[in-house]
């Protein structure tokens, strides 16, 4: 009988849902299961790293790897999964593109530390012992990853054959690239498994977006109950979709949100915030400095807001410092 391919998922520096998102593929997962074994999946499957190890270099056809790399851990486990697998695959925002995680770019490593092991007002650490990566409490040696300086995407640190954007994956997505796969149909290396155009060309609200869009005032989405029919972006919400990549069928549009950019930009787009930058800004209806400050100050997090999914892989990495 032929051997089924095998596949592995694994996870660096992750909230869990991109595992879940592989969970909600509901029955579908057996038909993963009855095309391919599934030989490592830490979250779901007791198998250990020294399973792995003793795999053949390339035998597993292919690894799904869903979070950044901010541990010494975590980039071994990416590098010891490119050598067992024929297609490390990057799946999710974070393994795309550094994702939420990589917010902390933001910040430096030891104000990390300090905010959480001193400074939180539900911290007690009267002794302020900070965790290093070797430690000896007494009772023996203990030893730690190493805490980076910074958070990186995955192709930062080893070669990404395919990328499966979103946060999480949405199962059509996450389906359509299995698929492809079982099938040898995959894309020109490189790619990512989704279309490649702006969320606005799919947006089911896209007949109502103006060509031209004037704004004074940007609101949040707690602030105003959104006419369910009209462009978000045209109500003042702060949508990415000009930014980001289709193919999320505008699942948080349907929901009456925002799209927040997590599918990261288009091919043809180097930098996902430096786009969403420039095309919000053109929205802005003055030509008065003070007023167009005024406008821009109802968005209280820009940096945030136009790299929240992709700073450690645009074109600044970090907050100057970091
Ligand atoms: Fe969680 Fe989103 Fe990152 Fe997946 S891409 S691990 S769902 S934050
Ligand atoms: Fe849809 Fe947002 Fe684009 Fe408007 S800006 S068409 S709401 S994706």
């Amino acid at each position: 009988m032929r051997e089924k391919p095998k596949i592995a998922f694994y996870w660096c520096a992750s909230c869990g849902g991109c595992e879940e998102a592989v969970v909600d593929l509901a029955e579908e997962i057996l038909d993963v299961v009855a095309a391919a074994d599934i030989v490592f999946w830490p979250v779901a499957l007791d198998f250990k790293r020294h399973d792995v190890e003793r795999m053949a270099d390339a035998s597993i056809l292919a690894t799904f790897l869903n979070g950044a790399i901010r541990t010494s851990e975590q980039e071994e486990m990416a590098r010891l999964l490119r050598q067992k697998s024929n297609y490390l695959i990057a799946f999710g925002s974070c393994s795309h593109m550094g994702g939420i995680p990589g917010l902390a770019n933001f910040f430096t490593r030891d104000s990390i530390l300090r905010q959480v092991y001193l400074d939180t007002p539900t911290t007690e650490n009267p002794n302020h012992i900070l965790p290093g990566a070797r430690d000896n409490d007494g009772r023996g040696q203990l030893s730690l990853p190493d805490f980076d300086d910074r958070v990186r995407s995955l192709d930062q640190v080893v070669d990404v054959d395919y990328y499966v954007p979103g946060c999480p994956p949405l199962p059509r997505i996450i389906t359509a690239a299995v698929s492809a796969l079982l099938n040898g149909q995959l894309p020109e290396k490189g790619s990512v498994l989704a279309p490649d155009h702006a969320l606005c060309t799919e947006c089911p609200r896209k007949d109502s977006k103006p060509d031209k869009i004037a704004l004074r005032q940007f609101r949040r989405p707690q602030e105003v109950i959104a006419d369910e029919a009209e462009c978000l972006l045209a109500q003042g919400l702060l949508c990415m979709g000009p930014a980001t990549r289709a193919g999320c069928e505008a699942a948080c549009i349907q929901g009456n949100m925002p799209c927040t950019g997590c599918s990261g930009a288009p091919g043809r787009v180097r930098d996902q915030g430096a786009k969403a930058l420039s095309a919000i800004a053109s929205l802005i209806d003055s030509q008065d400095e003070a007023e167009i400050d005024r406008i821009l100050a109802t968005i209280p997090d820009p940096a945030g807001a136009f790299y929240r999914y992709s700073l450690p892989a645009s074109l600044l990495h970090a907050k100057r410092g970091v």
